[in-house]
């Protein structure tokens, strides 16, 4: 057994099942292991690696600021948190961000701007604001979070949960309407269920979302922590239905990569339910994590990656598709954000990530059944056929 996995496994809490790789390298969509071998990543650390490993221009944006001014809490202004909200909230249509660090922290705070705006602005009886989800979602891990979760796991040994949430089935717009009362405050929704096994809802259901909430008065709040900044093709996912959310939750690939930045972003009459005092963050728009994710959004831009995502993305699902393996039982994904489906009586996920693993490609299940493809967005066409080219031959191997 490998010291290192040893070593981590005494002394790290066991709360992941990791593959048995020792990564000590990154370079663009390319991982490198204690041995030296190289592997492609189809993982990009659950989509917060957009703009590959170690990009040069956030390296040194990070180096740079690192040596300036990194950290001096919001009790003072700094002069890099401000470029970056402009230039966020320009992007999204939005009008006012603020500024966390993790993703389940900016889910927090979307929560919490919904409740408040529910008592402040709706009208909504003290205390009796309901949020509404879906069943099958990831929104993180907080206490608060896995309350809402359908992911009976998520849930075993942490409550008593805090009240307030009522969950419907994804991609059932009708049933939205349906749970809607006079005390909804928000709907909170992935625009793709990432970590549920990249489910994709029907067409047009985002869009009749959207005019469902609108009716009632009900903020309709994007999840967009993973599918957001370019990995499914669209700036955001939303986009692709022409949806404008009332509020959009960001993360992963905010940071660029190399530090963990999220924001929840709203329509400014939502955002002004908070006062000084009311929410906070210790680390929350620190000038460090401001000049990186600001130069991620740039190389965004710049490398145009959300075109590149669509781009390739079409292309991994086209040679997919192209399989044609009696293993595989659906291929979903819009742009960079794939998953396969495998049939459960075949093969295992976790066998066809070990497999990978031993040809090169580094991937990880979502439940038992799905293989996700999620490269970084600067993926090529030749890596791509690598990676498509690996999987056919131990799907031939299995037979
Ligand atoms: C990963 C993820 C989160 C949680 O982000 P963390 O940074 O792990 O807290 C929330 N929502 C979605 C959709 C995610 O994919």
């Amino acid at each position: 057994m490998n010291t290192i996995i040893e070593q981590e496994a005494r002394y790290c809490a066991h709360n992941y099942h990791p593959l048995p790789v020792v990564l000590v390298k990154g370079e663009g969509v390319y991982l490198w292991d204690e041995q030296g071998n190289r592997y492609l990543d189809m993982m990009s650390a659950y989509s917060a690696v957009s703009h590959g490993h170690c990009h040069p221009r956030l390296v040194q944006a990070l180096t740079q600021q690192a040596g300036r001014l990194a950290i001096v809490s919001r009790a003072f202004h700094t002069d890099q948190l401000a470029p970056l909200l402009q230039k966020v909230c320009e992007m999204t249509g939005q009008g006012m961000a603020l500024p966390m660090n993790t993703g389940a922290e900016a889910v927090e705070t979307a929560l919490k701007a919904a409740r408040k705006w529910a008592y402040t602005v709706k009208g909504v009886a003290a205390n009796q604001a309901e949020i509404i989800v879906c069943d099958g979602n990831f929104h993180g891990r907080t206490i608060s979070i896995v309350a809402f979760s359908s992911e009976p796991q998520y849930r075993d040994g942490f409550g008593p949960f805090p009240a307030g949430f009522s969950s419907i089935p994804f991609g059932d717009s009708d049933a939205l309407a349906a749970a809607i009362t006079p005390n909804t405050a928000a709907f909170l929704v992935e625009p793709i269920q990432g970590e549920g096994g990249i489910i994709m809802p029907p067409p047009g259901y985002l869009k009749r979302c959207e005019q469902i909430c609108r009716d009632n008065n009900v903020l309709l709040i994007c999840d967009e922590i993973q599918t957001g900044l370019g990995r499914t093709g669209a700036l955001l996912a939303s986009d692709h239905d022409g949806v404008r959310p009332d509020g959009v939750i960001l993360g992963k690939a905010l940071g660029g990569g190399l530090l963990p930045v999220s924001m929840f972003l709203a329509r400014r009459d939502v955002m002004e339910v908070f006062t000084p005092g009311d929410h906070g963050s210790t680390f929350g728009g620190n000038p460090l994590a401001a000049a990186v994710a600001l130069e991620a959004l740039k190389v965004l831009d710049e490398e145009q990656l959300v075109q590149a995502s669509a781009r390739m993305g079409d292309y991994f699902l086209a040679r997919l598709a192209a399989l044609n393996s009696p293993f595989i039982k659906e291929i979903r994904g819009k742009g960079l954000l794939i998953g396969v489906e495998f049939h459960a009586d075949k093969v295992t996920a976790r066998t066809v990530c070990e497999q990978l693993m031993v040809r090169g490609v580094l991937s990880k299940e979502t439940h038992e059944t799905v293989v996700r493809f999620a490269p970084p967005l600067l993926i090529q066409q030749a890596e791509i056929d690598t990676v498509v080219d690996a999987l056919a031959a131990l799907l031939a191997e299995l037979r």
